[in-house]
């Protein structure tokens, strides 16, 4: 009866723990994609993540070092495919040719009305935001197979779902980012990959301080979020972590938001999909 009782509750610990397992994490080192690392991390993962600051980087390595995480990094500009390569291929030989999780999380915005947008500008969003994602789950798809359970979180954007005036090449990447992981969900099921997308609304990062630090936007914000907040980095990664966990087998082609009730919030027309 006790063995029964214990191995009962030696499956439950395995099914909410990532020992043993492995991840790359794309744009560690702030916002969204640090407390990503940290929350992999913590739940026992081995951690890549890249980001192009090498200072910023190495900085946040030794912190994670000291904090007893397992987490290695890469300079690496994601928006560049001779650079996306290199880091897979040191992903690849770092964690002998198998990787259990792949957070796409790197992104980037401009936000201006769409006909003053340059040529430039929407080349820098695409490449940022949806190449990147597209490429590295290409070159991440053999190594996420050979390890037997592989896991992909993407993360996009409430900007992905609704109209909600933050630019539209952001808003078109991140609906695109949507459609790729229902797609991947079907087409990559037989390698047992499973595949998410995590879709934030306002969360407190570098990305949007400066939008935040602004009272009246900040103010327009919240009367538009039943939780009458925005979001903290860590309860976002929170759910990346569940999507990736063995407790979440059965899971995916998912776009989950992560959004105090916003997207479901019926009191303001404005803010719904036109
Ligand atoms: P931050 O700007 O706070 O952090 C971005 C991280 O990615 C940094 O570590 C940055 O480091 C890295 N990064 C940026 N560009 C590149 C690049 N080209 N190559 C490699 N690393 C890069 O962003 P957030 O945490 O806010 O955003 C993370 C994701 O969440 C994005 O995809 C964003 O669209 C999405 N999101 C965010 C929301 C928010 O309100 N914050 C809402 C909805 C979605 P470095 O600059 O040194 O390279």
């Amino acid at each position: 009866m006790a063995n029964k009782a214990e191995s009962e509750s030696s499956l439950r610990a395995s099914k909410w723990s990532l020992k043993g397992m492995n991840a790359l994490v794309t744009g560690g080192t702030r916002g969204i994609g640090h407390a990503v690392v940290e929350e992999l991390a913590g739940f026992g993962a081995a951690v890549h993540t890249c980001s192009r600051n090498e200072a910023e980087l190495t900085k946040c390595l030794k912190e994670w070092r000291d904090k007893g995480f397992l987490v290695t990094g890469s300079v690496c500009d994601a928006s560049l495919k001779p650079q996306r390569e290199k880091l897979v291929q040191e992903v690849a030989s770092l964690f002998n040719g198998k990787l259990n999780i792949l957070v796409n999380n790197v992104g980037t915005n401009i936000r201006k009305p769409t006909t003053e947008f340059t040529a430039e500008e929407y080349s820098l969003i695409m490449s940022t935001n949806f190449e990147s994602t597209y490429h590295l789950c290409q070159l991440a798809h053999p190594l996420l197979k050979e390890s037997g359970a592989g896991s992909i979180v993407f993360i996009s954007s409430v900007g992905g779902l609704v109209s909600i005036g933050s630019g539209s090449i952001y808003a078109a990447t991140k609906g695109a980012i949507n459609q790729l992981n229902s797609y991947l969900a079907c087409e990559w099921a037989k390698d047992n990959i499973r595949c998410n997308c995590v879709a934030p609304w306002y969360t407190k990062t570098s990305l949007v301080e400066h939008l935040l630090d602004n009272k009246k936007f900040l103010e327009e914000i919240v009367s538009k979020t039943p939780l009458q907040r925005v979001a903290e980095a860590g309860e976002v990664s929170s759910l990346v972590a569940f999507l990736c966990l063995p407790a979440a087998s059965y899971i995916t082609g998912q776009v989950i938001s992560v959004d105090g009730g916003m997207t479901v919030n019926g009191f303001e027309p404005k803010m719904r999909p036109s």
